[in-house]
């Protein structure tokens, strides 16, 4: 049998000054590795010169190949390309700016050998990184392990080996918000991490502003918990709550001591428990919008790890 493929996907947005340097350092590791290998990158609507280096480099190397996309889709979506046009048994995920050091694969395919079929990055500091910026990370996995469908490992990026397995299943999901993160490991599997440091970003800066950073934290959230629905049905139960107390409150009050604004009590009350009400039939929908949503994304609803015995295609299984 020949030996496994590997491939390494990148994602590429205005990364020219980074290309050369990477290859450099990236084919050395993939030739120590396997001779069966492919690099693709998916150029996600560069506007400079990317596109132009990489189709240089793949023609005196043609294991390495491009898909290009018509303009800026996302880091998430360039994944999601990558996965689809790639051929290997196994398929690495990484930056193109060297932040996630080429060298780690070997460690990465020596776990996949020994018959784990996702291997991740671990960093183990967050140094590099604004305290702002470290800071919205640290509550956002907050939140996510609170009210997230499942846990995320801690420090595990995209930076990541994925057996051919796992890539058929990822490649079905057909979700538009896109949350890579939390797909890895929704999609379960035998999975470890391998832990790493972050460098420092070669060329160029980051393309991540906060903007972009909380939309991708927001659907992170809102594709796997339907919390932010269905929380409204608790608050309308403690605001109506609230309002029978005040109404209790005010009555004693009159009772033993008179009024000194009459009406007011009977406002204040009734403006409280209507709004409880509302609140609670906009979280009733909220349960139904949730359910709803949860059926568009059309996730399959569950994942076969092994078939012993017959058939061992696994797609066939997600229908
Ligand atoms: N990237 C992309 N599309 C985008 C933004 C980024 O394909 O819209 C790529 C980028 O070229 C790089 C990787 O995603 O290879 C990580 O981007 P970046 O270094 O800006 O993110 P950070 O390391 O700060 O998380
Ligand atoms: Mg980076």
């Amino acid at each position: 049998m020949a030996s496994p493929k590997l491939s390494v996907i990148i994602p590429v947005h205005n990364e020219s000054a980074n290309i050369a340097p990477l290859c450099e350092r990236l084919l050395p590791v993939l030739d120590r590795i396997t001779s069966a290998w492919e690099v693709v990158f998916v150029d996600d609507g560069s506007r400079d010169d990317t596109l132009a280096i990489i189709k240089d480099i793949g023609r005196k190397e043609p294991r390495i190949g491009a898909v290009s996309f018509s303009r800026n889709f996302g880091k998430e979506i360039a994944i999601a390309a990558g996965l689809d046009h790639a051929s290997g048994d196994a398929v690495v995920i990484m930056d193109a700016d060297l932040q996630h050091p080429p060298e780690m694969i070997e460690a990465f395919v020596e776990r996949w050998r020994d018959g784990y079929l996702m291997v991740y990055g671990q960093r183990t500091d967050r140094s590099d990184e604004t305290r702002a910026k470290r800071g919205f990370a640290q509550a956002f996995y907050k939140l996510f392990s609170r009210f997230g469908e499942i846990p995320l490992p801690e420090g595990a990026g995209d930076f990541r080996l994925i057996d051919r397995k796992g890539v058929e299943v990822l490649r079905t999901l057909g979700e538009r918000a896109r949350f890579s993160k939390g797909l890895y490991a929704w999609i379960g599997f035998k999975a470890t991490g391998v832990p790493f440091v972050v460098e420092e970003r070669r060329f160029g800066t980051t393309q991540w502003s906060f903007r972009k950073l909380f939309r991708f934290a927001f659907d992170g959230i809102a594709a796997f918990s339907t919390v932010p629905l269905r929380i409204w049905t608790y608050i309308g139960f403690l605001v109506s709550f609230l309002a029978i107390a005040t109404a209790l409150f005010f009555m004693v009050r009159t009772l033993l001591f008179g009024t000194d604004l009459p009406g007011f009590p009977s406002l204040i009350v009734s403006i409280m428990f209507f709004s409880g009400i509302q609140l609670m039939s906009l979280g009733i929908v909220g349960e139904y919008v949730g359910r709803i949503f949860a059926e568009v994304k059309r996730r399959p609803l569950y994942v076969v790890a092994e078939r012993i015995g017959g058939a061992a295609e696994i797609s066939s299984d997600l229908v």
